[in-house]
């Protein structure tokens, strides 16, 4: 099934993209929870964690590198920020394509709702 983050990412809707490399692409929510909160998918079609396979580790944790320079860039990275990764109907997971949620330029509550 195509998502609305293959689209995305196929240029066949706009999204306001932060940064894109061979591996993943980065853009703001369209419904910001935070002052900052950008989404970081691999171009990798992967419906959720609950469907990463072993050879995913390597974009998996590229994916988080992009999220550290992200943070940085945004800057909220010396006050912290939160990434958040919903997975299926108790997280209420809306896209069926992984993405990293991250939020910044708030202070966050725990434990989350
Ligand atoms: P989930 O609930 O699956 O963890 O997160 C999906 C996120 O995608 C939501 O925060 C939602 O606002 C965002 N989203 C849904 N459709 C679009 C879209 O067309 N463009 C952008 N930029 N974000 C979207």
């Amino acid at each position: 099934m195509t998502t609305i983050f293959k689209k995305i990412i196929d240029r066949e809707i706009p999204a306001q993209i932060v940064h894109e490399d061979d591996q993943c692409l980065a853009f703001h929510d369209i419904a910001p929870k935070s002052p900052v909160h950008i989404l970081v998918i691999p171009k990798k079609e992967i419906s959720g964690v609950g469907a990463i396979e072993e050879e995913d580790e390597a974009l998996v944790g590229h994916c988080l590198y992009v999220i550290r320079r992200l943070a940085e860039e945004q800057g909220i990275a010396e006050d912290g920020y939160r990434v958040v990764i919903n997975q299926g109907k108790n997280a209420e997971q809306s896209v069926a394509h992984l993405h990293f949620h991250l939020m910044g330029g708030r202070a966050f509550t725990w434990p989350p709702g």
